[in-house]
């Protein structure tokens, strides 16, 4: 039996390699994200491999959008069981600059989103009795200069993780938050250009401050994803796993 997940943010980065890496786990994937027309490459990565996938629309933080992606995705691949929020955005300030629309976005995608599509999925899963949400924290939930907007939406997401692990367990749904340290993807190449850093040099200095002495590659993080959307991981449930090259808490 083929199991369908939804993978949020999934054109490019981490939610791209969680995509191909869920593909390759054997679940049909639907790879949403702003743009269907941007997913097209990750489609293409899963079908070249021999996986099933589509590419959905929408925007995490409408409701509207929402509700009909979700039910497309059913329509199209089947009731989808597995859900991995990953779509995001910065907006980045020190707290006396940070606008009301900066603080909003951010909210809007991350939490808003989260909690949306959690809430549209979460009908499929109990209907099967089986589920599995992951849901993309930071290292920035601990505390991060120029981002109070996205230090409280990722340490939103543990909170809301924990308590959708509470709600859903007795359905045989699972939730679980992957919390990435500095991961190579478009986003901190555009913290490297906003701060007037080139990308090589914001790598190594990086580098330097991760104890495995490298920065994150997205399949890092996706086989975090991927062990939380497994069978057996069925007893691991509001748990956050840092994937960070060291320890934090
Ligand atoms: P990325 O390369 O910027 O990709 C994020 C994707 O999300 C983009 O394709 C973006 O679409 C999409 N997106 C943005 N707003 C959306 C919305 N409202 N609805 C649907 N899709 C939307 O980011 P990433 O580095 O892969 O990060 C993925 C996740 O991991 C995020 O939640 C991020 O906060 C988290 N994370 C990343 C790092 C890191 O070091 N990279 C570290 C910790 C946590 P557009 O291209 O159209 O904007």
């Amino acid at each position: 039996m083929t199991r369908t997940a939804i993978v949020t943010g999934a054109a490019r980065g981490i939610g791209a390699a969680t995509a191909v890496q869920l593909a390759a786990d054997g679940f049909a994937v639907a790879v949403l994200d702003l743009d269907a027309e941007a997913c097209a490459g990750t489609v293409a990565a899963i079908e070249a491999t021999g996986g099933r996938a589509i590419a959905v629309g929408a925007n995490v933080a409408d409701s509207a959008d929402v509700a009909s992606a979700v039910a497309s995705v059913a329509d199209e691949l089947g009731a989808p069981t597995v859900l991995v929020n990953n779509a995001g955005i910065l907006r980045d300030n020190l707290l006396f600059k940070m606008t009301d629309d900066d603080w909003d976005a951010v909210l809007g995608v991350h939490l808003r989103g989260a909690f949306l599509m959690s809430r549209a999925v979460q009908g499929y899963q109990v209907k099967e009795g089986w589920g599995r949400i992951v849901n993309l924290s930071s290292t920035s939930a601990l505390g991060n200069r120029g981002q109070a907007n996205y230090a409280a939406a990722k340490a939103g997401m543990q909170g809301f993780t924990k308590t959708l692990a509470i709600e859903l367990g007795r359905y045989g749904v699972t939730a679980n938050a992957v919390a990435p340290g500095f991961i190579q993807t478009d986003m901190t190449k555009a913290t490297a250009e906003r701060m007037g850093v080139s990308f090589e040099d914001f790598l190594a200095g990086a580098a330097k401050e991760i104890p495995v002495g490298r920065p994150g590659q997205p399949e890092d993080v996706a086989a975090a994803v991927s062990f939380f959307c497994s069978e057996a991981a069925s007893f691991v449930s509001g748990q956050v796993l840092y994937v960070a090259g060291g320890p934090k808490a």
